[in-house]
């Protein structure tokens, strides 16, 4: 569960939390969600995993529907769709499998838009070598830990404890903690849902892709209304730097009710945001 002031570095969006049960539906409310679009074109940015895809126990697992990428399909004809996905962006790609979206990988730090275009820190993610030591450390000290999976992306490293027992999730905590502070200050930790990442310590996060990317692309006038979809930690840095200006939707089960977040709308899970997708294909 994630409380107020849980984050490691990310502190500029403690204030102004909703716990998510607070929060209207998406679906139920949609009337009110359609309110906040009002006349202006909407640019949507998605998550992939547990936001357009449910959440499986292995990252390879995971499979984009047919239903999921005919509606992203139809609605990119129309207008931005961007995936900001935690994998690589080549992989994101992949699995989504559509030519006209803009794909960003490793939480927004891999962004690349369609003329080629790259964020001015991206000359600067080539220096892996404290990434590249802490992951050998971390395969040293889990290899032990049954379960634990090591998943060395190109700009980050993720150790996910999905699959080890409930006795061992903490020692896998606090040796991904040990790792950082020895690494810091190059690399910083994210806490996500049964996942611990370490990454590049820049100013950068999916809320600074987003906001990227509306810029580069010149829109961030006032006709168009930037409305992101996630389920996770990173996801809230969008919906914070969207707060006054777009629209979040935080996919949140019931079992993560009480979850604070800075996101404006919930649905439950990825079935519901295939939803809300078809609503807007519907009325734009
Ligand atoms: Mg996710």
């Amino acid at each position: 569960m994630l409380l107020k002031g849980d984050f490691l570095h990310n502190s500029f969006y403690t204030d102004g939390q909703n716990p998510v049960c607070a929060l209207p539906s998406a679906i139920a409310a949609f009337d009110l969600f359609q309110n906040r679009i009002s006349q202006r074109r909407p640019a949507l940015f998605l998550d992939f995993d547990g936001t357009l895809t449910p959440i499986v126990p292995r990252p390879d697992m995971a499979r984009l529907s047919w239903a999921a990428r005919t509606v992203l399909a139809a609605l990119a004809e129309r207008c931005l769709v961007a995936i900001i996905s935690g994998r690589d962006r080549l992989e994101v790609e992949n699995l989504v499998g559509l030519p006209h979206l803009i794909y960003a990988g490793s939480h927004g730090f891999d962004v690349i838009l369609p003329d080629g275009r790259v964020p001015e820190h991206s000359c600067l993610l080539n220096d892996q070598a404290s990434l590249d030591r802490a992951c050998s450390t971390l395969r040293q000290r889990l290899a032990s830990i049954p379960g634990s999976l090591i998943e060395r992306k190109r700009f980050t490293i993720a150790v996910h404890s999905r699959n080890v027992s409930p006795e061992h999730v903490e020692t896998v905590k606090s040796i991904v903690r040990q790792v950082f502070e020895e690494e810091h200050p190059a690399v910083k930790l994210m806490r996500g849902k049964m996942v611990e990442e370490l990454q590049p310590n820049m100013d950068w996060d999916k809320g600074k892709a987003v906001l990227w990317i509306l810029e580069t692309l010149n829109f961030n006038s006032r006709e168009v209304i930037p409305i992101f979809f996630g389920d996770d930690v990173t996801d809230e840095h969008a919906f914070s730097r969207l707060r006054n200006h777009g629209i979040g939707v935080v996919v949140a089960g019931k079992t993560d009710q009480e979850r604070l977040t800075c996101a404006d709308f919930r649905v439950e899970n990825s079935d519901e945001v295939m939803t809300v997708l078809r609503c807007l294909q519907e009325c734009f």
